[in-house]
């Protein structure tokens, strides 16, 4: 590996395991054999400290890098960037980060401003503490409830994880704040109601929880477009224009999570335009700038912004928020540069083209192994849930989940799963390469599943 010798490398690996925490991680096993560390990444692919090299079928872990790895067009744009201005508080502006608020705001029609911060648990956390100074300031304290639904994931503060519908993530943290309300899932393929139009009737199901808590005291309601770490959950026909049809009777501002779909990865610029949605709030984060810096993105329409501005003598009218790191600039000018290859490498296109092929590839797998109950995705954004019964849906044990996962590892290809979050419920495999995959990589991503899933299921 360019630039380290085997030394280097053996150091970085005991310095890790002495004094690295690393995410999600039990950490036990490292007192045994080696954590893992990435030293390197091309195109579609890493390597590991042992060298071995992997196809990386899920864009960093947690569908960040959309652009691929060692894009050196966007390291040269933040390095410019940082040597003529790298920080100033975000009370004032910055170049890049006006030029890439107009570039995003011309992708998002009805939307106007954006609030630039770290992190796609803060950027919901904004539209949180929004929602909170709305009620406050217009509806004389009413409307301060957040309405969040099961399955979906927002973040990992407290605030965020009050809103987890991921009940595994969110059980050892509490006490939560108060105002924080669960609605059901829309899983189609785990059907909580009998009957015809079941989009309508999860949608239904919102309805009814507004009604239970009142529509008075409900400000927002915040959804993923597509349920990313819940179980891939792409909304049944019907789902959305019911959801925006309850928004608007009771005056409920609907916050839409695009942290996981942003920045092109279901094959639109956001996974909202498949549906037709208007929404108040849209926050983004991963693929804004495919990992290469820090940012995050909170983006109202400007009705919401003017709610913020109608009385300049009162200084509790104004969003008392900021993010230090906000006013970074390497941010604004990695995603910049991120949009431009978008664009001008068509990857919105082999976005749809790759994610159809490999939805194909999944239903042909689904043919052969019966551990396959549901497939369901778009774009390159995927899911195919396992089950040891495909009539009672019974799933499979996470054990055997994992052990694919580890399996198609040993391959050479990472893939993920929904990992220890839904009680009982962690046996979707999650498919999210980079917008860049080859019909080669998306073939070799399958093949990998085919072969684990024949060594582990039989
Ligand atoms: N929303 C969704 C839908 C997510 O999947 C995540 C992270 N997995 C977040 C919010 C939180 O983002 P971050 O980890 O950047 O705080």
């Amino acid at each position: 590996m360019d630039g380290y010798s085997s030394n280097d490398i053996s150091a970085v690996v005991e310095a890790d395991r002495a004094h690295v925490w690393h995410h999600l991680s039990q950490h036990k096993p490292y007192e045994t054999v080696d954590p893992r560390v990435i030293i390197e990444g091309k195109g579609m692919r890493v390597w590991d400290a042992r060298g071995k090299e992997h196809l990386d079928a899920v864009s960093g872990g947690v569908w960040t890098v959309n652009v691929g790895y060692g894009r050196e067009s966007i390291a040269n744009a933040v390095r410019d960037q940082l040597i003529k201005m790298n920080y100033f508080a975000g009370a004032a502006g910055s170049v890049p980060g006006a030029r890439f608020a107009q570039r995003l705001i011309e992708k998002m029609p009805g939307m106007s401003r954006v609030y630039y911060s770290n992190s796609g648990s803060e950027a919901n956390e904004k539209v949180y503490k929004m929602v909170r100074q709305i009620a406050h300031k217009h509806h004389g304290g009413r409307k301060w409830k957040i309405l969040y639904r099961e399955r979906d994931y927002h973040g990992t503060t407290i605030g965020t994880l009050a809103t987890s519908g991921q009940a595994q993530r969110a059980a050892q943290y509490g006490p939560y704040p108060d105002g924080f309300v669960m609605v059901p899932h829309c899983l189609e393929y785990r059907a909580q109601w009998d009957g015809a139009h079941y989009g309508e009737r999860a949608a239904d199901a919102i309805e009814e929880v507004i009604l239970r808590e009142g529509p008075d005291t409900v400000g927002c309601l915040v959804l993923e477009p597509i349920t990313a770490g819940g179980g891939v959950i792409v909304p049944p026909a019907g789902y959305w224009e019911r959801v925006q049809q309850i928004c608007a009777k009771y005056d409920i501002l609907l916050h839409i999570d695009e942290v996981v779909c942003g920045v092109g990865r279901t094959g639109t610029w956001f996974g909202y335009q498949h549906y037709g949605i208007r929404p108040d709030f849209v926050t983004m984060a991963k693929g804004v700038a495919s990992g290469y810096a820090a940012i995050s993105c909170t983006v109202t329409t400007e009705a919401v912004f003017n709610l913020f501005k109608d009385d300049p003598t009162d200084t509790m009218s104004y969003f008392r928020d900021i993010s230090t790191f906000g006013g970074c600039t390497a941010g604004p000018a990695a995603a910049l540069e991120n949009m431009r290859i978008i664009e001008d490498e068509d990857l919105l296109n082999n976005t749809i083209a790759m994610g159809e092929r490999c939805l194909n590839n999944l239903r042909a797998l689904m043919e052969k192994h019966r551990v396959i109950g549901d497939v369901r995705g778009k774009g390159l954004f995927l899911g195919a849930e396992l089950v040891a019964d495909r009539a009672s849906k019974e799933p499979l044990d996470e054990k055997k989940v994992q052990a694919v996962v580890a399996d198609c590892m040993a391959q050479g290809v990472i893939i993920g799963a929904t990992n220890r979050s839904l009680p009982g419920l962690n046996n979707t495999l999650c498919l999210s390469p980079a917008l860049i995959a080859s019909p080669d990589d998306i073939d070799q991503i399958t093949d990998a599943i085919d072969q684990a899933l024949t060594r582990v299921c039989g």
